[in-house]
């Protein structure tokens, strides 16, 4: 039986009411059809246009029509580039803040798993129409230990990569990679350190998926990379053809790294 639209609209009144449907990073009213960020904040979002080469001293825009960076021999880098749809440390004007920093926090910690659905569709589409995306098949979403997923009730990589596959049809591949041991946090540690405590900390569970495959790792956020690469070093390791990273921003400014990432 269909609802009178007098008890919808009560209903929604009621709701707004209790919840009152404000934006995330001006906590200005939102309008009716905005979802979580207005259409004001969502305009003032910088788009970064390129891909970029996985060395954070290197730093190189790759080339769409570039399998990876031009120059050759950096050390313990296992990705061929990483695409990030903004900068994390974009800064938008006293209101806003810095708003990819805020949003991301939301989606890790406050449950806003709009946060994915709205920025990983836009990464979508880029995924989708630039040419060095073409040969790759699959998402691996960059897995959580056990322990912290638990605590979290969900691992944000792995809804980022979920709308990722509905916009661009390829799969993702869940539990491939598995993270074998509980890393310790990586903030008061120097880059090198980040590095060694990551190591060793991840195993591909089977190999048979990931031998000759091209394949998407994806997180939330890109700083100096140590995780990306050492688990695109276990898919290398197994047989991958190629590996490249895809997430929601990229640290620009590596001095403001965000807590419990690498
Ligand atoms: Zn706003
Ligand atoms: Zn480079």
């Amino acid at each position: 039986m269909e609802i009178p639209a007098i008890i919808k609209r009560t209903g929604r009144d009621l709701l707004n009411f209790v919840y009152p449907p404000f934006c995330i990073l001006c906590d200005q009213y939102l309008e009716e059809g905005d979802d979580l960020i207005c259409f004001n904040c969502l305009s003032n979002l910088d788009w970064l246009p390129f891909a970029y080469c996985p060395d954070r001293n290197c730093n190189m825009i790759v080339p769409s029509d570039l399998e990876g960076c031009p120059v050759d021999g950096h050390k313990g880098i296992h990705l061929k580039f990483i695409r990030a749809l903004g900068n994390f440390n974009q800064y938008a004007g006293d209101n806003i803040g810095e708003p990819y920093s805020m949003l991301i926090h939301e989606l890790k910690y406050n449950h806003k798993h709009s946060v994915a659905r709205i920025l990983g569709s836009i990464l979508g589409r880029i995924i989708d129409i630039e040419p060095h995306f073409k040969d790759y098949e699959a998402f691996i979403p960059t897995p959580l230990h056990s322990t912290r997923r638990r605590e979290r009730g969900y691992n944000q990589s792995e809804l980022i990569a979920d709308v990722l596959s509905k916009s661009t049809g390829k799969p993702v591949l869940k539990g491939l990679v598995r993270r074998k041991r509980h890393t310790k946090s990586q903030t008061t540690l120097s880059r090198l350190e980040r590095k060694k405590n990551i190591s060793g900390a991840f195993e591909v569970t089977d190999k048979t998926k990931v031998q000759g495959r091209s394949l998407l790792l994806v997180d939330d956020v890109y700083t100096t990379g140590s995780t990306l690469n050492e688990i695109a070093l276990v898919l290398n390791d197994a047989g991958a053809s190629k590996i490249a990273g895809v997430t929601l921003a990229i640290a620009m400014n590596l001095s403001i790294i965000p807590e419990d990432k690498v």
